[in-house]
């Protein structure tokens, strides 16, 4: 039946519709230019670090803003193609890239793995969630749940107002935007209590959304929290 669907509709990278010969989800050359987090990283936002450590290490951003989740991981950096794929499912209909994504993902976040970890997407106010028709944290998240082998909960958290545009803000402005935007619905809030939870979403920028998510989680007794990424936003080194 696989080889049926392969010969119908053969794999195609993600990034530049070439065909390829299995499903890693990008072409060789592709794959190469993909900037893929890897070696030593921010234990909190998953940024690259220069050179070796055998501890947690933590990155300028993260020592100077305060972080209220406990460790966080990323599978791309923002920029070249990581920047694409992430434009191309939220804006562009593209789900094929929800459950490779979701693979980098869960490899990227494998060492936080617990048999009883719940994966909670970052929730869109329902006005844009209409709009948009799909909401693109909520695909990863569901397809890293499936590639984990652990729950998900696409509506535990909810946004309790809808907030503007964050482009060309400054950090200080989104804290203050974001703050208490995100809340548990109180249906939820039993299946969150004394348990380790992870947010989900496609982008970290400044961390305000995980951060307000964060503290919902927090606030509903969830044991510990982690956060996961597709992309994170970084300097150019
Ligand atoms: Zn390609
Ligand atoms: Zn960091």
């Amino acid at each position: 039946m696989q080889t049926l669907v392969q010969m119908v509709y053969p794999p195609r990278c993600l990034s530049c519709g070439g065909l390829v010969d299995s499903d890693f989800g990008l072409c060789g050359a592709c794959w190469r230019d993909t900037p893929f987090v890897a070696g030593l990283a921010c234990d909190l936002c998953g940024v690259p670090l220069p050179g070796l450590s055998d501890r947690a290490e933590h990155c300028d951003d993260c020592l100077r803003i305060g972080r209220p989740w406990a460790q966080g991981r990323a599978a791309l950096l923002y920029r070249g193609i990581g920047r694409r794929l992430v434009l191309a499912l939220k804006h562009g209909d593209r789900h094929d890239i929800a459950r490779p994504a979701a693979r980098w993902m869960a490899r990227a976040a494998r060492d936080l793995h617990r048999s009883d970890l719940l994966l909670l997407p970052v929730p869109l106010h329902s006005r844009r969630h209409i709009a948009r028709r799909y909401n693109q944290s909520a695909l990863l998240a569901g397809a890293m749940a499936e590639e984990m082998g652990i729950a998900f909960c696409p509506d535990a958290l909810e946004r309790r107002r809808p907030t503007p545009s964050l482009d060309g803000r400054s950090r200080d402005e989104r804290f203050a935007v974001l703050d208490g935007v995100i809340g548990v619905r109180p249906a939820r809030r039993a299946l969150l209590a004394d348990r380790p939870v992870m947010v989900i979403d496609d982008v970290m920028t400044s961390g305000a959304t995980l951060a307000a998510a964060t503290q919902a989680c927090h606030a509903a007794g969830a044991k510990e929290v982690f956060t996961c990424v597709l992309a994170r936003v970084a300097k150019d080194p």
